[in-house]
């Protein structure tokens, strides 16, 4: 059963481990992160975008897979689907739909109209039992269409909406999304520890976790980082073990072609992937 990610995000936070969302996008791409979560007796968080709830027509689809998937695979670490990125619509259509947790990013609009949504947001959620993430201060990169700068966000804003009874915030430390650029900065590590001091316990979300050096990371988690998000690092590897699967051209021998083999050295590399991050987090053995 799905569960909200409340519980296994206030344990992340007092235990100083993370717990990663890890983006679906289809079948494999689900079934590998819960095969790989329940090895490693690790709990888990689903990320399903806009783009990728359409993509996979919809959020009623989305929910009856992997609840169906909780059950056929015998899933017992705790798992949460959770909405990234949503807008107000979308919020209340994954609430609707079956999702244990969803996040509103009201980032884009002016802070009093992001306290206003993030209030009423919080209210349907919760009545329903299901957790909420809010955003102050854009992510950099682009994501299904939306392009930000990479900006901090202001500690007093922070402080300002997770008052407002969300489960745990996102807030732009100079991190962004997809691959970083050379001249990247860096996160900022005063911005994140301003904001902790204000803040307390409530978990904080690292956006664009794919390709952080490990040293931030881990460093993030010490100063209340209790959730990151990895998307693209998942796409990548899926991609470079689809190549070199077709470039050796195993797809043309004997029945390669059949899609349940053709795309298993992708899945294979993602279960890979998750498995490298839930170590790095530390959330491994904390389901
Ligand atoms: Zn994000």
């Amino acid at each position: 059963m799905l569960v909200s990610a409340k519980e296994m995000l206030d344990k992340a936070k007092a235990g100083h481990y993370a717990v990663g969302q890890f983006n679906i996008n289809n079948l494999e791409w689900t079934k590998a992160i819960l095969q790989t979560a329940q090895e490693l007796n690790s709990p888990v968080i689903l990320g399903v975008s806009e783009g990728a709830g359409k993509y996979m027509t919809g959020y009623k689809t989305v929910v009856g897979m992997v609840n169906g998937m909780l059950e056929e695979m015998n899933i017992t670490v705790p798992v949460a689907l959770h909405l990234d990125h949503g807008s107000y619509e979308a919020c209340y259509k994954c609430i609707e739909a079956g999702f244990s947790s969803i996040m509103f990013d009201g980032s884009h609009y002016p802070i009093a109209e992001n306290v206003e949504k993030t209030k009423e947001l919080v209210a349907a959620a919760h009545e329903k039992g299901i957790s909420i993430e809010a955003e102050v201060g854009s992510i950099g990169g682009e994501e299904d269409g939306v392009v930000g700068m990479g900006e901090c966000a202001d500690p007093q804003e922070c402080k300002m909406i997770a008052d407002l009874g969300i489960d745990f915030l996102a807030a732009g430390i100079g991190n962004i999304h997809g691959k970083y650029p050379a001249n990247w900065q860096g996160l900022s590590f005063e911005t994140l520890d301003a904001i902790q001091q204000l803040t307390g316990e409530m978990p904080l979300v690292l956006h664009g976790g794919t390709g952080i050096p490990e040293d931030m990371i881990k460093k993030a988690i010490s100063l209340g980082v209790s959730k990151i998000n990895v998307n693209t690092e998942c796409q990548l590897s899926f991609a470079a073990a689809t190549r070199e699967y077709i470039e050796a051209g195993k797809d043309q021998a004997g029945k390669g072609f059949d899609p349940r083999k053709l795309l298993a050295p992708g899945a294979q590399a993602i279960k890979d992937t998750v498995k490298a991050k839930m170590e790095m987090f530390g959330s491994v053995g904390k389901a």
